[in-house]
């Protein structure tokens, strides 16, 4: 997974098109992964659902019969999409501590040291903008990709968030649940600059697998035209013996005219030469046709089979999200039996530890490579200062 943002699966899905339809004022009844919508004739929507069944599945072949299919790709799935794109809807959540677990921090690792307890405590909110983007990959004549990622920002300096929008995705995937509306709202100039934000960050994120993409078709092409090439070629090959053969038995019948002892006999060579010889024209002309595709129509053919195969990356803004989120202090007690400490991180919620503690020995980073370990009254790193260089005191 990139920093700058987060590919989207299934649970994208049903969180993009609940929000979504919820947004259109729908009623969606679900059972499993089968859904019963209706959205109100007064909405002002291009979609008509009236009591239909539609069916969430990676695969659009693998929907119930009686059901319409709703995977990335399907129809139903492109005019959602399309239909959310033109409405743009703004939503607002806000996140607290309360709405979310504390991870266990990434310096504390191993069973030395253990999280006796966390403590969170809020000083100020920030806003933050988490868009939802469906990204089509697709070449004219065979890949095609459909994606949705989320990306968020911070609203003041626009700094990205990613751990931010798997939250936000996380939270509204749990069942049921749904983050309290806010009704917050921001200036359109914010909002589009916001967007434009998060778009660089999918761009950016995209790019290799588009990358990836374009080389791919590029190899397609190649094989495509070289196999075309292989084609002209072997009928080339073929014609040109089939040519040299007849041209032989032309020379051959000639030898033999004049020894023919029989009038009839002469005239019936002299009759077959001539056929052999009108063939042979014939022949000289196909191998004519043969020589001018390879010299002029297949460039022209590359050219055609390289647009087939050209890459066309669409990212469109589906939703947006506005989420408050509280800033603040983690107080995280740690023990190793003995011993014990109390660190302070910067934290945001839903955003994570936004600074790393420190060695108090040292002041090098604790992190994975250099977790926690306590040694009489202060906290340090076991790689910077911990047992490796000084045995601890028992
Ligand atoms: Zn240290």
């Amino acid at each position: 997974m990139t920093d700058a943002a987060l590919p989207v699966t299934e649970r994208a899905v049903d969180e993009f098109v609940t929000d979504y339809l919820e947004s259109l004022g729908a009623t969606i009844r679900k059972e499993g992964r089968r859904w019963t919508v209706s959205i109100p004739d007064e909405t002002a929507t291009e979609l008509s659902l009236n009591d239909t069944v539609i069916h969430l599945t990676a695969d659009s072949e693998e929907a119930d019969d009686d059901a319409v299919p709703l995977a990335p790709g399907s129809d139903l799935f492109e005019r959602l999409v399309d239909d959310a794109t033109e409405r743009a809807p703004l939503g607002s959540v806000s996140l607290t501590g309360d709405d979310i677990e504390f991870d266990t921090p990434d310096w504390v690792t191993g069973d030395a040291v253990e999280v006796t307890d966390q403590q969170f405590t809020p000083y100020y909110d920030r806003n933050a903008l988490c868009v939802l983007f469906h990204v089509g990959i697709e070449t004219v004549s065979e890949y095609q990709r459909d994606l949705l990622r989320a990306v968020a920002v911070d609203l003041a300096d626009h700094e990205p968030r990613p751990k931010l929008a798997q939250t936000c995705l996380d939270l509204s995937g749990r069942n049921g649940t749904s983050l309290a509306e806010t009704g917050h709202t921001i200036e359109h100039d914010e909002l589009v600059e916001a967007i434009s934000a998060c778009r660089e960050m999918v761009e950016g994120a995209i790019d290799s697998e588009a990358q990836e993409i374009r080389e791919k078709a590029t190899r397609a092409a190649s094989v495509e035209i070289e196999e075309y090439r292989q084609y002209l070629r072997q009928q080339q090959t073929e014609l040109e013996d089939e040519t040299q053969r007849l041209a032989d038995r032309v020379d051959e019948l000639s030898e033999t005219i004049d020894a023919a002892s029989e009038r009839e006999e002469r005239l019936e060579r002299l009759r077959k030469r001539k056929e052999f010889r009108r063939e042979l024209a014939d022949l000289r002309d196909e191998l004519d046709d043969i020589r001018d595709s390879l010299d002029r129509d297949l460039p022209e053919r590359r050219a055609t089979i390289r647009d087939r195969h050209a890459l066309t990356i669409r990212i469109r803004p589906v939703t947006a999200t506005v989420i408050t989120y509280e800033r603040g202090d983690l107080d995280i007690s740690v023990r190793d039996g003995s011993r014990s400490a109390t660190l302070t991180c910067d934290y945001a919620v839903g955003a994570g530890m936004l600074n790393q503690p420190t060695c108090e020995q040292c002041g090098a980073v604790l992190d994975g490579q250099n977790p926690i370990v306590l040694s009489d009254a202060i906290s340090i790193g076991r790689q910077c200062c911990g047992e490796a260089n000084h045995p601890p005191s028992l």
